[in-house]
């Protein structure tokens, strides 16, 4: 039986029904409700959302409504500056050939469409960070008619910030914000490059060559040993995050998918595979990586030749042991799947392994 998207629980970040994500490319103006996601490092401007329902006056320039995408808050649900609150701060900008926004056709916008999530359409803009610094200096003076508490959330912590759907466009804007912010240069000539007019690309005026948003391909791997019952884990090495993982690696040129699986469980434990089961794919800002998830079975020796460059510890577990929090990622979610033992739900590969 093949599992349905009705029975997945919401675990995910980019789970985000009934709002849907649209990222069909266009220059378009915004708005001034419209949405601008800036970033700082990995953090993004952001704010406490008005609390409409204790009877307080939502900042003018703000004003949100009742978030019905989200689940249970753990913490307060956080708005993203708007492009009409940014306009008034004076902050928009610069709109020249340094540091601004140059399209193909020598114009400079005040803003890129990035994306709608649900109703709300988020922009990217050039901001004048002198006068960004002042409405921030508002906002820690409490200067709430022009600004809420606004401050840079660092994207980490998005997730624990009530809805659902701001956490993945604020998720999402990083990763688009992190690539135009490296793509100002051609990396063939060294000329500025521009905006391309009709879809997502960036472009040398001088040598032509272009530049498309960057993704990189990597997967996630539950092995099932079928004689014990029991499921592979690992710990990274190097790392500050000591939880227990699956199995992980990047695709590399001329690889399919599948043969990355047999390749990073072999270099990583080595062990082989297989019997591969896809599962379902996430998407990760953070690093710009899009993971498919695969389930597969032990095939031969149980016995683990760690690769402790990559990993600190790996170790056979019973399915009862595997963690059950929730980290709203894949590898919880198919950690989920391996509990509650409905790998065998998902298609096998057309392959022969
Ligand atoms: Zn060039």
């Amino acid at each position: 039986m093949v599992a349905t998207s009705r029975e997945r629980r919401a675990d995910v970040f980019q789970d985000i029904e009934p709002d849907s994500y649209c990222n069909d490319f266009a220059w378009v103006e915004p708005d001034p409700e419209d949405r601008v996601l800036v970033y700082r490092g990995a953090s993004v401007l952001a704010a406490p959302a008005p609390r409409a329902d204790a009877g307080a006056a939502p900042a003018s320039a703000d004003r949100v409504e009742g978030d019905t995408a989200s689940s249970a808050p753990v913490g307060q649900t956080l708005v993203f500056p708007t492009y009409g609150l940014l306009e008034d701060a004076g902050a928009i900008g610069p709109d020249s050939a340094e540091g601004g926004i140059a399209r193909a056709d020598g114009e400079h916008p005040s803003a890129l469409f990035l994306f709608t999530v649900g109703d709300e359409a988020y922009f990217r803009c050039e901001v004048d960070d002198e006068a960004l610094d002042e409405l921030l200096s508002d906002a820690s003076a409490g200067d709430s008619d022009r600004a809420p508490a606004w401050r840079f959330v660092p994207i980490s912590e998005l997730r624990d910030h009530g809805s659902r759907s701001r956490a993945f466009a604020g998720f999402v804007g990083y990763e688009y914000d992190s690539w135009y912010v490296t793509r100002r240069f051609c990396g063939r000539c060294g000329a500025a490059l521009v905006h391309d007019l009709v879809e997502r690309m960036v472009r040398c005026p001088q040598c032509g060559c272009m530049e498309f948003p960057k993704l990189f391909p990597a997967v996630i791997v539950g092995i099932v040993d079928r004689e014990t019952d029991r499921v592979l884990v690992s710990r990274y090495a190097g790392r500050e995050y000591k939880r227990y993982a699956l199995i992980a690696g990047f695709c590399e040129m001329g690889e399919t998918v599948e043969e990355t699986v047999h390749r990073e469980v072999k270099e990583e434990v080595g062990l082989a595979v297989k019997n591969l089961r896809y599962y379902r794919s996430q998407p990760w800002p953070p690093s710009s990586s899009l993971l498919f998830g695969f389930f597969c079975d032990l095939d031969g020796s149980d016995a683990i030749t760690l690769d402790e460059h990559e990993l600190e510890h790996a170790e056979w577990l019973d399915r009862a042991d595997l963690p059950a929090d929730d980290g709203h990622s894949l590898t919880r979610d198919m950690m989920r799947v391996l509990r509650e033992r409905s790998e065998e739900r998902f298609p096998a590969t057309s392959l022969p392994f």
